[in-house]
Order: structure tokens, then sequence, then C-alpha cells
């Protein structure tokens, strides 16, 4: 395989089947955690970051919205009271480890109208122009293609649709980016105390300092034939937000 064909599994570059098949391995490892360590990595502002990309959807009552990359149901939790009993949200995710917990969680908070897709991004397995609004937190970085699968989400919204991507991303200032590397440097340990497992946040870490800066995404969304991008830095670019809309003359 020519190196142009390979694939980021953090710092190492592999066939993209070995990516796919990497992934998945960590978040079957990390599922039953998943969430304590999420809080302890970020301090609880993943939290805070999740309402603003929701904040950021503009959702509606019966609105149909896809939570691509959803694992254990976080974003879910917070789009279906949104869209309200009329309207419907997916989780799709390829990971049943990850949604195994995010279904008992979404059962325990009493929200049913949270369908669960098992399926990657690459590869939906739903109608052109289906949903009204689609959001990815905290997943693309992990896509084995990135550029497939936004092209895949441009075709199952309705023109008009916005697409929302909460990511890790560059810090614009370089003292922040030092600070933050040493915080992240406690992570695998963290991860071996709580999960009994470092190596999955080593990959965290890694898979972080290889995804695309925030204009280098921004062109990426442009390239798959979304209209109208513009990204938010949170805590100066540690993460950011970004925003595309399918045109509304695109009637796939
Ligand atoms: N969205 C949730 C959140 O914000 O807490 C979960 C994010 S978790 C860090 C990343 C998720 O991306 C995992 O559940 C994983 O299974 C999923 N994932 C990995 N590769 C994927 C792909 N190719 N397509 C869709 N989801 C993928």
């Amino acid at each position: 395989m020519s190196e142009q064909e390979k694939v980021n599994f953090g710092l190492e570059r592999v066939a993209p089947e070995e990516k796919t098949q990497r992934v998945g391995e960590v978040f079957s490892r990390v599922a039953r955690r998943y969430d304590v360590m999420n809080d302890l990595m970020s301090i609880g502002t993943h939290r805070l970051f999740k309402r603003m990309a929701i904040q950021m959807m503009r959702l509606r009552t019966g609105h149909k919205v896809l939570d691509l990359a959803g694992g254990t149901g976080d974003m879910s939790r917070l789009l279906a009271p949104a869209v309200g009993h009329e309207g419907l949200v997916v989780l799709a995710d390829p990971n049943e480890p990850m949604m195994s917990v995010g279904r008992d969680r979404l059962l325990d908070a009493g929200l049913e109208q949270v369908q669960f897709v098992q399926s990657p991004g690459e590869d939906l397995p739903f109608a052109d122009a289906s949903f009204d609004s689609a959001c990815i937190s905290f997943g693309i970085r992990n896509f084995t293609d990135k550029d497939r699968a936004l092209r895949e989400i441009l075709r199952v919204l309705k023109p008009g649709g916005p697409l929302l991507v909460l990511e890790f991303s560059k810090p614009e200032l370089s003292f922040v980016e030092n600070a933050y590397a040493g915080f992240q440097a406690l992570w695998p340990a963290a991860g071996q105390m709580i999960v009994g497992d470092s190596q999955p946040y080593q990959y965290l870490i890694d898979s972080i300092r290889t995804h695309p800066d925030q204009k280098a995404l921004k062109q990426m969304f442009e390239d798959a034939g979304f209209k109208d991008v513009r990204y938010h830095n949170l805590m100066t670019g540690i993460a950011a937000i970004h925003r595309g809309v399918k045109p509304s003359g695109d009637s796939r």
C-alpha cells in the first residue's frame, strides 16, 4: 500500500481497515468508564461545549436530527428535549459497547425519541435529505475517511440543514498549547488508574495532535459541498465548533 493511501491512527500511518479496527478496539475498551473519564479529562468543560454546539443547531420541535458518532449519548440526551415528542433523534455510531452504555443512560432518563443505528459515518444507511440537522461531537477525529463522511452527511441533510462539528482543535496561543500539552500528559496515567488501561488515552492525545486544524477542517467542509462554513474557537482553540449548511439548491 502506498504512503498516500494510509491514514493516521494517532501518530502511526496505517491501512484504512487497520485504523477502523483499532479505533473500534479503543472505544470498546473505554466504553464503560467513558463518561467518567470525559468529565475528568475536560474538568467538565465538554458539557458546556456540547450545549453551545446544540444552540448553534437552531432546533425546532418536530425536527429529525442525526447525532453521528453519538457514542454514550451525551448529545442525544440534550437533543431529545429540544425536538420534543414529535421529533426524532437518530444516534449513529459503529461501536456497540459505546451505544449500549448510551441506550441504558437514555432509558434511565426516560428519553424515548432516540433511535440507535450501528453505522460508520462513511456509509450512512439513511435516505437522501432525511435530516433537518446533524452533529458530530468529539467524533470526526476518529473517522477513517473524514471527506467521505462529510459527503455522506451532506447527502442525508435536507437543503438548508446545518452540520455542527465539535472537536479538539489547535490553540491559537502557544502558551495555551504548551500548558494544555502538560495537562494532557496526565491523561494516560489517569486512564491506567480509572480504566486500567493507558493506551486509549495516549491514542487520544496523538489523535488530537494529528487532527486537521480549524482552517483545514473548514476547507474539508467546503470541499464536501457545505456553504456558509464558519468556526468558533473554544478556550482559544483547544476545541472548536465548525458549522456548515447544505446549499438550498442541492436537492439530493
Ligand atoms: N459524541 C460522543 C461524545 O461527544 O461524548 C462520543 C464521542 S467518542 C470520543 C467518539 C465516537 O466516535 C465513538 O463512539 C466511536 O465509536 C465513534 N466513531 C469512531 N469511528 C467512527 C466512524 N467512522 N463513524 C462514526 N463514528 C465513529
